[in-house]
């Protein structure tokens, strides 16, 4: 998504683009064990305007993608809607802060920094809360008891082995 910024006046300029999902998706098979799948493209809305320094990019990111929840493993269907803000400054600085993309000449791609939002956003694995009827809060499926014992032997008690050995 390139941003021309000679172009821009003191009324702004919004823009529209997209990422598609297939890039998404080979950005994201890049980590290991990777079981995200992105099942639309990215859909981008923003607008650049004049700073005193630079310029400040305001924008949404939604998307769609597919992952298995962590204690059933079907396949759940998530939407992603993200804001983002951050200013472009001139420069090409080696230190890395948070909320600025540097850009030196008169336009500036901004489609790595916006996968990298949207990748940022996921959480690799996804594990939801269990209630006290023991369903998952995602799928709603009801879990047996033998999941949820070993689950507490291996989560609340993490030290009881180790309380045995001590003593
Ligand atoms: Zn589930």
């Amino acid at each position: 998504m390139l941003i021309q910024l000679s172009t821009i006046t003191h009324l702004g300029l919004e823009l529209e683009g997209d990422i598609l999902k297939n890039e998404l998706n080979e950005r994201m098979n890049e980590g290991k064990n990777n079981d995200i799948e992105f099942t639309k493209d990215a859909i981008i809305k923003l607008k650049v305007d004049l700073q005193p320094v630079g310029y400040l990019v305001n924008g949404q990111i939604s998307t769609q993608y597919k992952q298995p929840c962590g204690r059933c493993a079907d396949q759940k269907d998530n939407k992603l809607n993200l804001n983002f803000v951050f200013s472009l400054i001139e420069g090409n600085p080696k230190d890395y802060e948070e909320g600025i993309v540097y850009y030196e000449g008169f336009s500036i791609n901004i489609k790595n920094y916006l996968e990298e939002l949207i990748i940022l956003k996921l959480s690799p694995y996804l594990l939801p809360e269990i209630d006290k009827k023991l369903k998952c809060s995602l799928c709603k499926k009801v879990f047996n008891g033998k999941d949820l014992e070993k689950e507490k032997i291996d989560t609340q008690k993490p030290f009881a082995d180790l309380k045995k050995m001590l003593h």
